[in-house]
């Protein structure tokens, strides 16, 4: 019996570093009162005591809606995505796959932030 299973893509991984780590913190961050900002600016928007401008702002503002009403499913979801990925830096668990625990990637953490699994678990979890 082989209960030692190795992972192959484990080993060649680096670590992030804690200045990396740090840095992506930042842009979390960052992105996090942007999407929040989002959010709110569309919460506002639907409310039905607004204040109204001129004509002008009346049209810029149906348009801004149009196009928050679309983005906010997604914004909520990326929210969460942060809101995770800042968990697990608080937890000292970031950039770690949650499935097997091998480093993930520094490209691949740097392309994408969110990322909670190492390629070869993500793959293998979208072909079940
Ligand atoms: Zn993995």
């Amino acid at each position: 019996m082989n209960t030692n299973k190795k992972i192959a893509a484990c080993a060649s991984s680096e670590q992030l570093t804690k200045q990396e780590i740090k840095d992506i913190e930042k842009s979390l961050l960052k992105m996090r009162a942007e999407v929040q900002d989002r959010i709110k600016t569309k919460k506002e928007s639907e409310m039905p005591e607004a204040e109204v401008g001129d004509d002008a702002d009346l049209a810029s503002q149906s348009l801004d809606k149009e196009v928050l009403f679309e983005l906010n499913d997604n914004a909520q979801a990326l929210l969460e995505q942060i809101e995770s990925a800042l968990r697990r830096i608080a937890k000292g668990i970031y950039g770690t796959c949650e499935y097997c625990r091998c480093n993930i990637p520094k490209k691949r953490i740097q392309a994408l932030p969110f990322a909670r699994y190492c390629v070869n678990c993500q793959s293998s979890n979208e072909n079940k």
